[in-house]
């Protein structure tokens, strides 16, 4: 029901507009002053006020001026007997909604009140769209930024066309691929901007030929391989105005690594198939000397070439074991499997205490370097171990008679260097990039003789990568090498830096 305020200081006029109105239905409030007036807006809010312009303490106009700076929804009416255009002037400035000069009938007042209340309701919807409208402005502009940011940031590298073959959008990964900036891209003929070799290809893949919906194909730029998808969007009844498509999309997927996994796998496999059957081979021949009884009845002859098939046993389980260990490392890679801390300094002594005897039957000399204030690595202990076993193994093996073996540790930056060096056979600079490789053996004179299978150094890269580190090798052929592992350091000194 429509609320109505009356202030007017004459008692005639005051109850004489409360009747009209409340046999109308209108709730009605009067107040005789502004002070009145106050105190009852302070109680609640009034749909409409009839404000006399002359009161005896405060003034129409300063009440009107109140009403505002309470941002009331109340909508006002000035009722003055001394009507004239400069009071009209500054009511309107302080924002008046109508003007009834006195004396009035009921009708007039009547009409005034209808019109106000009308107003009122339209000036509510009116904010009440106006609202829902922000709200909904608001609502797409954040999913238009959600989109826009979620396809900038896609590994994939995507291109909108519209059907003039402008760009319409290009996200960060396509812009690197064209080597331009996706702002740049945007309205640029597509033509021209896939213009020279490599990317010619694909300004093909999107050209007005292929009617199909989705295409798929594969791409090569550089050397990089992709799996590039072409999706063609239409409009909402599901064909443009005359027919025609309204953009298109393409997306490229680098798949370079999957495809090389996928190739590594055979080869892996068919190394590790020799791998095994060569053992066998061997062990079977030197057991069957046993069961053809080619050297008698005797069993003692036969014992050397029962110890050698034992020994390739022995190597054929050592291989076993390692490739469980690479499997186990796959396996585990975890967010937090670079989280332990190990003493750099204590795992080197572990480990030269265990190759202490072969060293020793070599007739190597060892040193250990480990700089002072040493932090912890960010690797686990057996890791740890592992890594230093195989690269001081190796350098024994592949190091001289009397030759020399230096282990050292030292704080770089955030980071821990690990270096073990020797002054063996050195490795062929052009097999220092296989060396990694999982079976990869180096085929020379003096490594013919020295057993092994071309996995150590693979587990070791594996490890040290996972926990986010790096390996290196620096060799001269016949002079020695040296293997560096970068570890992150985990902030906590070591116990056993000096
Ligand atoms: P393995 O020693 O069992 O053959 P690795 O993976 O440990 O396997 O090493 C791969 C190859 O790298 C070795 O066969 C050898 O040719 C070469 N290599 C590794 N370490 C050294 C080293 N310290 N000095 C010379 N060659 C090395």
């Amino acid at each position: 029901m429509t609320s109505v305020l009356v202030i007017d200081d004459e008692y005639g006029v005051r109850s004489g507009i409360c009747q009209i109105l409340e046999l109308e239905g209108y709730t009605v409030d009067v107040a005789a002053t502004g002070r009145e007036a106050l105190a009852l807006l302070d109680q609640r809010t009034y749909d409409i006020a009839l404000i006399d312009y002359q009161l005896p303490d405060v003034d129409g106009l300063t009440l009107l001026a109140n009403l505002r700076n309470r941002k009331l929804p109340t909508m006002t009416c000035m009722i003055t007997a001394y009507a004239n255009i400069d009071t009209a002037i500054a009511a309107t400035r302080q924002g008046i909604d109508f003007f009834l000069p006195k004396p009035f009938s009921p009708d007039d007042l009547l009409g005034v009140i209808e019109t106000l209340s009308r107003h009122k309701q339209l000036k509510e919807e009116a904010e009440k769209l106006r609202k829902e409208n922000e709200a909904s402005l608001r609502a797409l502009a954040t999913e238009k930024s959600q989109t826009a940011s979620l396809v900038a940031s896609l590994r994939d590298a995507v291109l909108v066309i519209n059907r003039e073959r402008e760009i319409v959008l290009a996200n960060q990964a396509m812009a690197a691929l064209i080597g331009r900036e996706s702002s740049a891209l945007v309205r640029m003929p597509v033509d021209a901007a896939l213009a020279t070799e490599p990317l010619a290809g694909l300004a093909g893949l999107l050209s007005e030929e292929s009617r199909s919906e989705r295409r798929l194909s594969e791409v090569t730029l550089g050397d990089r391989v992709f799996f590039a998808r072409v999706a063609t969007f239409h409009g909402d009844d599901g064909r443009g105005d005359d027919g025609a498509a309204l953009g298109r999309v393409l997306t490229l997927a680098d798949v370079t690594d999957m495809r090389r996994m996928a190739m590594e796998k055979p080869r892996f496999i068919r190394t590790m198939v020799h791998e095994f059957r060569s053992p066998l081979g061997a062990i079977r021949s030197l057991i069957e000397v046993a069961t053809e009884k080619s050297l008698g009845n005797d069993l003692g002859p036969y014992l050397p070439f029962l110890e050698r098939a034992d020994r390739r046993i022995d190597r054929m389980v050592e291989l076993i074991g390692e490739l469980l260990s690479l499997s186990r490392i796959d396996l585990e890679r975890g967010p937090d499997v670079g989280e332990t801390a190990t003493d750099v300094g204590a795992g080197i002594g572990a480990t030269l205490d265990l190759y202490r005897e072969r060293i020793a039957a070599r007739q190597i000399e060892a040193a250990v370097d480990i700089g002072a204030d040493l932090p912890r690595a960010r690797i686990g202990e057996e890791d740890l171990k592992t890594v230093l076993g195989n690269l001081v193994g190796n350098a024994i093996k592949y190091g001289r008679e009397g030759g020399s073996l230096r282990v050292s540790a030292r704080a770089a930056d955030d980071s821990i260097v690990v270096e073990v060096a020797d002054s063996g056979i050195g490795i062929e600079p052009e097999n220092l990039p296989n060396l990694f490789q999982e079976f990869f053996r180096e085929k020379r004179a003096e490594t013919r003789d020295i057993d092994g299978n071309g996995l150590g150094l693979a587990i070791v890269k594996r490890l040290v990568e996972r926990v986010g580190g790096t390996i290196q090798v620096e060799s001269t052929l016949g002079v020695g090498s040296a293997f560096r592992v970068v570890l992150g350091a985990a902030g906590e000194p070591s116990q056993s830096a000096a």
